[in-house]
């Protein structure tokens, strides 16, 4: 208990008595004034803080590890959908070229609305860097 007052940076009181220091020249004689009960409180509080910074601590630690999960399980999701878009811009890319080839051999075959849609994706395909 006195180690854990010292280490809270307490003093003694100066008198020739005090139980918790030995005064270091000059002091007094009137018996000793620390008042233990009143250390012992504020002891006591330090402690309770400290319990309640552990327990937020804890917490906060759980939190971030959630965090952490939740970051890994959505760069998982990203690489999917990364894969899955590569995949749909290949086969676009197929099309548009099957299209093209489709059109020098035989033009008029295909319908206006056919056409026109691939046009737009190959204008997707190419507005994105892709063609
Ligand atoms: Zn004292």
């Amino acid at each position: 208990m006195i180690k854990e007052l010292r280490e809270l940076g307490l003093s003694g009181c100066g008198d020739n008595s005090c139980f918790f220091e030995k005064s270091k020249g000059m002091s007094t004689n009137g018996g000793c004034r620390c008042r233990p009960h009143t250390w012992h409180m504020a002891v006591n509080k330090y402690r309770g803080e400290i319990n309640r910074l552990e327990v937020e601590n804890a917490d906060l630690k759980d939190a971030w590890n959630k965090q952490g999960r939740a970051l890994i399980k959505r760069k998982r999701k990203i690489t999917e959908l990364e894969a899955e878009n590569a995949a749909l811009v290949k086969a676009a890319k197929a099309v548009v070229a099957a299209t093209d080839e489709a059109r020098k051999q035989y033009g008029s075959v295909l319908s206006f609305r056919a056409t026109t849609a691939i046009d737009n994706l190959a204008a997707l395909l190419q507005s994105e860097g892709e063609i």
